[in-house]
Order: C-alpha cells, then sequence, then structure tokens
C-alpha cells in the first residue's frame, strides 16, 4: 500500500526535505507539507511541481500546540512524520506521534525557549512512550547530528576494534557576499556558537568527562580536502553526548568548526551590546526577546541559496586500534553551494542536512532500520544509510592517515 509523509517546517531544510522525498515519491507516496505559514509551504510545492513534477499538498499547522497536531495527524494519517520545523518543537511533535501511533525523526535535540541547554535528556525520556505506542522516534537525522553519527558507527563496523578519539570537524567555506548571516536559523545558530564550548574526555581509571571552555576559546588549524586549511574552533555539539553511549573504547570526542575572522567579530560585536540575550527585555512597554529581534533583522537562511558560492566539508577524524596495531581514519563528505542549488533551490547547508532527513525517514518506511522507541543515528547498521548517501547527492570518501597527524 503506498505511504503518506508529512513534513513539518518550511524553511531552508524543509525545502530540500521536499525536494527529496518527491525525487523519491515511489517511497514517500502522498508527501504533505505543512508550517506555520501556508504560503511558504506552497511556494515549495510550486518549485517541487516545476522542477520535479510531483504534487504535495500543503498545510497549515501550529507545531506547538498538540491538539492541532493531532487533528493533522488524523486528518492525513501518515506513516511518518519529519519534523524539520524548530527544535522548540521537537517534544510536541513527539508526544502527538505517540498519540497517534507515527513514527517521528527530527534533526535537531530538544530545546526551551528560554533556556539552550543543548541535550537528549527530555526526548530519550520519551523512550517507553514511544516503546508502548510500538513506533520509533530517530534523533539527529541531519548532517551534524546526523551523517556525523552514521560516519562514526560505520568508522566503529569497518575499520577499528575500539576507536580512542574522535574529532567532528564542520567547514563551511561558502560566501553569500553578506557581511553577516547565519547559513541555517538565526536564533538557534547563534545560540549554538555563542555557547561555552565542551569536550569529553576519559582516563584510563576514570570516568569520563566533560571539560568546558569559554566560547571559540579553543582554536585548531585543520586541512579539509577541497577547501584548504582553515581556522577551526571548539563547540559543543549535540551528537557528542550520544556518541559517549554508544562508542566502544572512547577517550576523547571533541567538535570543531569553522569561523572567519568577520563571522566572530560580529558576533562578539553583538554579544557585547546584549543582541545575543535569550531573556525578553522591555523596550518602549513592548517586551522583547533580543536574539529574537536580531533573526528578524538578519537575512532569510532559505534566501540564501541563489548568491552563496563555495564548498562545505563535513567529516570525522577517528583513531584507535584494529588487530592489535593504531589506525586513524578521516571520513568526510564535501558539498558544493552552488551545484545544491541548482538541483532543489537550496544552499549546501541546508542541502546537506535535508538530504539526511529524507535519507533516515527513507530506511524507516523500507523496514531497513526499524525498532521501538527512541534511537540515536548510530545504534543502526550504518552500511544502507553510507550506500543511500552516495547515491542521493551526499557521496563521502575516506582516507587512511598516517598516525602522527593530530
Ligand atoms: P528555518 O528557520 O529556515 O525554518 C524553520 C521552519 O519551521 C519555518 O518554516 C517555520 O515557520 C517553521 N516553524 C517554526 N515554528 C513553528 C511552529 N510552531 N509550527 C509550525 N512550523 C513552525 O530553519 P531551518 O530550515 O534552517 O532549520 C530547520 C531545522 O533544522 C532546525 O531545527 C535546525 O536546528 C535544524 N538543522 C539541523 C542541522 C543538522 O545538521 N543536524 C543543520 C541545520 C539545521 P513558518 O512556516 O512560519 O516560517
Amino acid at each position: 500500500m503506498s505511504k503518506k509523509t508529512l513534513i513539518i517546517g518550511a524553511g531552508g531544510v524543509g525545502n530540500v526535505v521536499a525536494f527529496k522525498c518527491a525525487m523519491n515519491a515511489q517511497i514517500f507516496g502522498e508527501i504533505t507539507l505543512a508550517s506555520r505559514t501556508l504560503s511558504k509551504c506552497d511556494a515549495i510545492a510550486k518549485n517541487v511541481k516545476k522542477k520535479v513534477g510531483v504534487e504535495l499538498k500543503t498545510a497549515t499547522v501550529d507545531a506547538d500546540s498538540i491538539p492541532q497536531l493531532i487533528e493533522l495527524f488524523k486528518e492525513l494519517t501518515p506513516d511518518i512524520v519529519i519534523n524539520v520545523a524548530l527544535p522548540y518543537q521537537d517534544l510536541t511533535i513527539m508526544d502527538a506521534c505517540t498519540e497517534c501511533g507515527i513514527d517521528y525523526l527530527d534533526t535537531a535535540n530538544y530545546e526551551h525557549p528560554d533556556t539552550a541547554k543543548f541535550e537528549y535528556k527530555e526526548q530519550w525520556e520519551r523512550d517507553e512512550q514511544f516503546k508502548e505506542a510500538n513506533i520509533m522516534a530517530l534523533l539527529g537525522s541531519g548532517f551534524d547530528p546526523g551523517v556525523t553519527n552514521v560516519f562514526c558507527a560505520y568508522a566503529q563496523k569497518h575499520y577499528f576494534d575500539e576507536i580512542h578519539t574522535i574529532d567532528i570537524l564542520d567547514c563551511n567555506a561558502g560566501d553569500h557576499g553578506y557581511p553577516f548571516a547565519t547559513n541555517f536559523n538565526p536564533e538557534i545558530n547563534l545560540r549554538e556558537v555563542s555557547a561555552n564550548g565542551r569536550y569529553w574526555q576519559k582516563n584510563d581509571d576514570r570516568q569520563g568527562e566533560w571539560i568546558e571552555t569559554k566560547p571559540m576559546e579553543i582554536m585548531q588549524i585543520w586541512d579539509y580536502p577541497e577547501v584548504g586549511e582553515k581556522e577551526s574552533y571548539l563547540l559543543y555539539h549535540e551528537e557528542m553526548e550520544s556518541l559517549v553511549k554508544h562508542i566502544k573504547g572512547l577517550k576523547r570526542i571533541r567538535f570543531f568548526m569553522t569561523f572567519g575572522q568577520s563571522y566572530l567579530t560580529h558576533m562578539k560585536c553583538l554579544e557585547n551590546v546584549g543582541m545575543l540575550g535569550i531573556k525578553e527585555v522591555e523596550h518602549k512597554g513592548q517586551k522583547i526577546v533580543p536574539m529574537e529581534f536580531l533573526s528578524t533583522l538578519l537575512p532569510d537562511p532559505a534566501s540564501l541559496g541563489a548568491r552563496t558560492k563555495g564548498k562545505t566539508n563535513i567529516g570525522i577524524y577517528a583513531k584507535g586500534i584494529k588487530d592489535g596495531k593504531e589506525r586513524t581514519i578521516y571520513i568526510y563528505q564535501v558539498s558544493d553551494h552552488e551545484k545544491c542549488y541548482e538541483e532543489v533551490l537550496s544552499q549546501g547547508v541546508s542541502y546537506t542536512t535535508g538530504v539526511p532527513a529524507m535519507i533516515g525517514a527513507k530506511l524507516i518506511l523500507e523496514g531497513k532500520w526499524q525498532g521501538t522507541g527512541v534511537f540515536n543515528m548510530e545504534e543502526f547498521d550504518p552500511d544502507p544509510f553510507m550506500e543511500e548517501l552516495m547515491v542521493q547527492g551526499l557521496p563521502w570518501k575516506i582516507e587512511e592517515k598516517s598516525n602522527s597527524q593530530k
């Protein structure tokens, strides 16, 4: 019987998911795109029809409201809900899914609008609820988290007996020509990069511990194939929380992201004047959240596609032991912003997030990734996901490195 798919969120990532599901319509069946603003869904549906020839249904929903979600789910009866709205909506959508017995997928961990925590706690706590409903939730099926978790699982399965250290390396060398803009939702992006950094380390006889750093305190220069050397800053990133649970023998995991000096100077200045604040302030009798206001001023990430040039390169650098010998491998994926735009009218950051969201959903619908409960990506067999990446627009490479490198 033909499947039904519901995508929630019509931003930059939602656009890519809609295109890619339509390109795989034999699996996704009847596809509906829902968001708060119907006109955004309709605009995407129009482009998909023109470029891919597939008709999408559209709907409006406020995903902060469980009753509204349940009403929509009952009307559409989807087999899967792909949540590419904002991390604030993760819990309401998960709860509506368990209420209606529908599999769930997202690309970012739940965040409370008033406190930036970047943790899976509240989503993992819903494991029993998903088991009881006999359905699954796949968390973090974007690029990072997402593909980076799958790269780690692939390294663990095929290249190592034990992985000792992992460095996740995220480089976006795209240029959109604006003095300052973010490549995905500004609020979520700026909360992430202005927070304290953190990495995880385990000394031989001790429990692993998180070591906190000041924002942008640790910088290393990494050499990214097809991009070149870039200053990369240690950040906390959510996939590390699940990887420390699931990768055998791990002694250290870190995450680095590249930033240009101009981006950092803009960010520091905005932070110094209080524009990155997430608590309400009063302005002429009106309450505003500075970060939300800034988000209104900045270019919409979905509009960057047509003007972004350059490449992204995201990968993992893993060191460990295989058959008693030390080994180091680097798995990475390079995307070209202009090629992404040519294919689906989006820049590379939305593309590299939306394609893995589609792939995760495809594997669930095909029954290749199956289970009941709440899962992170590395808990499933990485092979079918890695095969799909190759054919759905995100081909990857593996390099064996000499052990003297970082
Ligand atoms: P955008 O801001 O471009 O789009 C978000 C969309 O969600 C908008 O269409 C918006 O509404 C919709 N939305 C927001 N609130 C609600 C609500 N209450 N009800 C219904 N719809 C709502 O964000 P992006 O597309 O850039 O990012 C989407 C998600 O992808 C985010 O969670 C982000 O964190 C994640 N992400 C993950 C990455 C990864 O690699 N794992 C990388 C980049 C992003 P409206 O219809 O009104 O516009």
